[in-house]
């Protein structure tokens, strides 16, 4: 297709296809965006970001893809080579092609000619959402130029508000007003090159009020002094009750909820429940710099895979449980679910959080009490035989190592006969303490039964060294009232085709002769 004739216009204008590549550029809009970008996006902003992904920046394309009309017109800021300017793009669809051909009219030519030429708004697009308006900074804000869809937003005709016979200022819902005018004066006199009010609500001719979406930029007389507005205003009714149906949900939850901007790593909504769990108020939670900084350290690089995830558009669901940081510094174990939706035209998670941390506390007290020796606090001999197990079939197929030590309290009938089985029971305890500080983090220490002790020690060929040091700071251990306690050891390193039972009976032989040699005494074998 030879778009040559384009050429002609001097307005800028751009060709593109469903992807926003750009098929066409013309002469003019080469000469205000500059050449390079190769869709219609990257010549509006500096970046590769699309239109719908800045915020309050309506992509006309998308626009007309959901409203189903044939033209469509927004008004865009856009980079150009002298700087930022508004543009009112008007873009319209050729089936045929499968194709969108986007005006760009310079907005202050535009209002300048509309003016000069007098209130021919049928010169504006009179199909579409976007309704475009220019008022005046008077009360009621007359209304100067209103294009002609109006009547499909509100019910009034152009003619309606031109003649004076509606005031804009009259359609804003009475709980609403306040604010509006409190907007427009508000920026008015801090000189705003434009904003976009919060939604408000106008009431329709029928009388039923709809929420609208106001961007204003104002005009300037040429001292500088603020005359009127211009923008444009769409229906977003539907928008704003999917966004109260969410609120509603989201504080009946009864776990937080956040919604969370990956994009920007921003918290850009917090249910009352999440101020519960965290400890802050909504607004500290919203003014977070970073909300990973909720994460606890250990936790938070699994959170941060998740998050480039979802920027690289994983939309599924995601589930983990991490722990997060409170005010005050404690932690929470917290089970966190997170789905992908559109909020404020912007994709967020929403991010659900359950207080898991009783559960957490439940499970590990379940599994101190299944494992551990109730005197001691050593492993009991079901753990024991559990991780034995673990580590021969570990030696079996990766052909690793471990060694094995039992040691046995001596004389310690005797002990007891003299002492009491109360102090006795105390001497295990210490014994079982000044063991276990001689130790690896990965050794494991168990109680085989009465005063024998097994002692795992994964990954080490050689067991003499360590058994050595057991017996060592066991022998010097200060006991209250001078009391000695010695013990004897028996070790031995895995062989090759070794079970459970063959190296007990090694390690009980070895601890035998140990005994059998004198007590306080290490034996390999
Ligand atoms: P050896 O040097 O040959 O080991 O002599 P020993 O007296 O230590 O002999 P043995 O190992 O057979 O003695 C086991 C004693 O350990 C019997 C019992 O009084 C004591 N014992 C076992 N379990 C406990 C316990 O839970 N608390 C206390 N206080 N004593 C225990
Ligand atoms: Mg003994
Ligand atoms: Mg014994």
């Amino acid at each position: 297709m030879d778009y040559s004739a384009l050429d002609l216009i001097p307005e800028p204008i751009l060709v593109v296809d469903q992807e926003y590549k750009l098929v066409f550029a013309n002469r003019r809009a080469k000469e205000v965006y500059g050449e390079g970008p190769q869709n219609c996006y990257g010549l509006s902003h500096p970046s590769e970001m699309h239109c719908h992904e800045i915020k309050k920046h309506f992509c006309p394309v998308n626009n007309l893809r959901e409203q189903e009309v044939e033209r469509s017109g927004v008004i865009h800021v856009h980079r150009t080579l002298q700087g930022d300017k508004y543009f009112y793009v008007v873009i319209g669809y050729d089936p045929k092609r499968n194709l969108y051909a986007e005006v760009h009219i310079d907005l202050f030519e535009l209002v300048r000619v509309l003016k000069v030429s007098g209130q021919r708004t049928e010169f504006l697009l009179s199909s579409g959402p976007v309704v475009f308006f220019q008022c005046k900074k008077e009360k009621g804000l007359p209304v100067e130029f209103i294009s002609q869809n109006v009547a499909e937003l509100l019910g009034y005709t152009a003619e309606d508000f031109l003649s004076g016979r509606v005031s804009y200022g009259e359609l804003v819902h009475p709980e609403d007003v306040e604010r509006f005018k409190g907007e427009v004066m508000y920026h008015t006199e801090n000189k705003s090159p434009f904003w976009t009010h919060q939604d408000y609500r106008l009431r329709r001719k029928d009388g039923v009020y709809i929420w609208v979406y106001d961007h204003k930029i104002p005009l300037l007389e040429d001292g500088g002094e603020v005359v009127g507005y211009y923008g444009y205003i769409m229906d977003i009714t539907e928008k704003h009750e999917q966004e109260e149906l969410f609120h509603v949900l989201a504080e009946s939850n009864p776990y937080a909820v956040l919604l969370y901007d990956f994009k920007d790593n921003r918290i850009i909504y917090v249910n009352g429940n999440a101020t519960r769990l965290f400890g802050c108020s909504k607004e500290e939670l919203l003014a977070i710099s970073d909300p990973t900084s909720l994460v606890y350290p250990a936790d938070r690089r699994r959170v941060l895979e998740n998050i480039a995830k979802r920027k690289e558009g994983y939309d599924g669901l995601i589930s983990y449980k991490m722990r997060v940081i409170t005010r005050g510094g404690g932690t929470k174990w917290v089970k966190l679910t997170s789905v992908v939706t559109h909020y404020k035209g912007k994709r967020v998670s929403v991010i659900t959080l359950v207080d898991i941390s009783r559960d957490i506390k439940r499970e590990k007290q379940l599994t101190r009490l299944a494992t551990r020796d109730k005197l001691t606090g050593a492993f009991n001999r079901h753990a024991l035989l559990h991780d034995f197990e673990r580590l021969i079939a570990q030696c079996r197929r990766y052909d690793t190592y471990f060694s094995l030590i039992m040691f046995d309290i001596d004389n310690f009938k005797a002990f007891n006969d003299t002492y009491g089985h109360f102090v006795g029971d105390r001497v295990l305890k210490e014994t079982v303490r000044v063991a276990k500080r001689t130790l690896r983090k990965s050794d494991i220490l168990g109680r085989w039964g009465g005063e024998e002790f097994l002692v795992l020690l994964p990954m080490t060929p050689e067991p003499y060294a360590p058994a050595e040091k057991i017996r060592r700071k066991i022998e010097a251990y200060g006991h209250r009232h001078n009391l000695k306690i010695t013990v004897s050891l028996g070790a031995t390193v895995y062989r090759k085709g070794d079970t459970i039972h063959s190296m007990l009976l090694r390690v009980d032989e070895a601890l035998y002769r140990a005994k059998a040699e004198g007590k306080n005494r290490v034996v390999v074998l």
